[in-house]
């Protein structure tokens, strides 16, 4: 028994290593399993899975807990036989991914049908060029505060955006990007809502202290393809040379201490950290404005999870100012939980969740200049997971902005 059960270990590990053919990413049958993690040898052996197979981990195997693993019907029996044999408890947190998705679908395109023509609402899910059309007009409506300006094109090519608000009186300034992983659509949603709030919200007196940097969706590529062809899309889309699988992890792709740790050198792998760092155009562009930009404080939003996580992600090591953002972390939290009462982790992302190294928060708090950097992993806890639904936007979105409007009240004044 004992090597059988070492032979499927094994065949999980090498089935995908070196494949001909791209996996299949269907998911008919697939599972979404909730596996309680007690002990460090097992999370270690995750981590080992999610680098070196085609697994993918909803949740990152994090500190012991539960870590959400999406797992396709041919992989069922031997990942069921591992959890047994490991002794671990799951359970199944979605039985079939298909026909999720297919009923989150039928919701979307009621939501959008409700939402109307309006040019943006938070209804709905918008996609990447209702995004840019929207930020443009900003650009026309705002004259006075808006700019937008065409930094990049993605490796698809479609044009990236870098919204700009500010009255011209700011000394510090909020750098802040979302949907580096394409399906993580909650994110996008938010930062569009602060912009909204800034420029004609309860944020716009905030203005005259903090100048303000916005790129909302800063995977263009990997986000349309989640709105057109896998709603489960993680990484960008550039192909790889040499394997049959499309895409790197942008935020396994960043320099600093590139894949030294909870990064795959596997094309195949939902953590690739990419051939070289800044293998993909997107995240050059946005480290390109971050060069000139030099923002005080680096914010980009990730779910699902509700963590608010500070550097440094490659090592158990922290920070030297680890103490400062650890405390503005916790008021900012404080802010977002007296919204709603939705309660979050913080914490440095490798005492949060297992080290991961090329991650945009690690950046720019080293190479970047920036004093703070957080990385906030939004609603939910997994309950509807990437699929948060449309009435959950709104909830989302304002108590987050408690803790972002939080944020820049400190760095205006302090
Ligand atoms: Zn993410």
């Amino acid at each position: 028994m004992k090597l059988k059960l070492a032979v499927l270990l094994a065949g999980i590990a090498l089935a995908t290593a070196v494949p001909l053919h791209e996996p299949s990413r269907d998911n008919h049958g697939a599972q979404v399993l909730r596996v309680k993690v007690t002990d460090l040898a097992d999370l270690t052996y995750f981590a080992y899975l999610q680098s070196r197979t085609t697994l993918d981990f909803w949740t990152e195997p994090r500190a012991l807990g539960e870590i959400d693993i999406m797992v396709r019907r041919w992989d069922l029996p031997m990942l069921k036989a591992v959890l047994l044999h490991r002794k671990l408890q799951y359970s199944i947190h979605i039985a079939d991914v298909h026909r999720h998705l297919a009923d989150m679908k039928e919701k979307h395109l009621q939501a959008r049908t409700r939402a109307g023509d309006a040019r943006m609402s938070w209804d709905a899910y918008y996609n990447y060029d209702e995004i840019n059309a929207w930020l443009d007009s900003l650009a026309a409506d705002y004259p006075s505060i808006a700019t937008v300006t065409d930094v990049g094109t993605s490796y698809e090519g479609r044009t990236m955006k870098l919204l700009k608000l500010s009255t011209g009186q700011a000394v510090h300034a909020i750098f802040t990007d979302g949907g580096m992983h394409a399906r993580e659509w909650i994110a996008p949603a938010t930062v569009t809502y602060f912009i909204q709030q800034l420029v004609a919200g309860d944020g716009v007196g905030l203005l005259d202290d903090v100048d303000f940097y916005f790129m909302p969706s800063i995977n263009p590529d990997g986000y349309a393809y989640t709105f057109t062809e896998d709603r489960l899309w993680r990484k960008t889309r550039s192909p790889n040379p040499g394997s049959p699988c499309v895409g790197t992890d942008p935020n396994r792709n960043w320099s600093f201490h590139w894949m030294e740790g909870g990064a795959s050198d596997m094309p195949c792998s939902e953590i690739y950290a990419g051939p070289e760092p800044f293998s993909e155009v997107e995240m050059r562009v946005v480290r390109d404005q971050l060069l000139v930009l030099r923002p005080r404080v680096y914010l980009t939003f990730h779910s699902y999870s509700q963590l608010w996580m500070y550097p440094w992600g490659y090592t158990t090591d922290l920070p030297d100012n680890w103490e400062d953002m650890h405390s503005l972390a916790i008021a900012a939290v404080a802010a977002l939980t007296a919204v709603h009462g939705t309660q979050y982790e913080v914490g440095s992302s490798s005492n949060t969740s297992y080290i991961a190294a090329g991650g945009s928060d690690d950046w720019a708090l080293s190479v970047g200049g920036s004093e703070y950097a957080y990385t906030i992993e939004l609603r939910d806890q997994g309950q509807y997971g990437f699929e948060l639904p449309e009435n959950l936007i709104i909830p989302t979105a304002e108590e987050t902005w408690e803790g972002f409007k939080l944020i820049a009240q400190f760095i205006g004044h302090y």
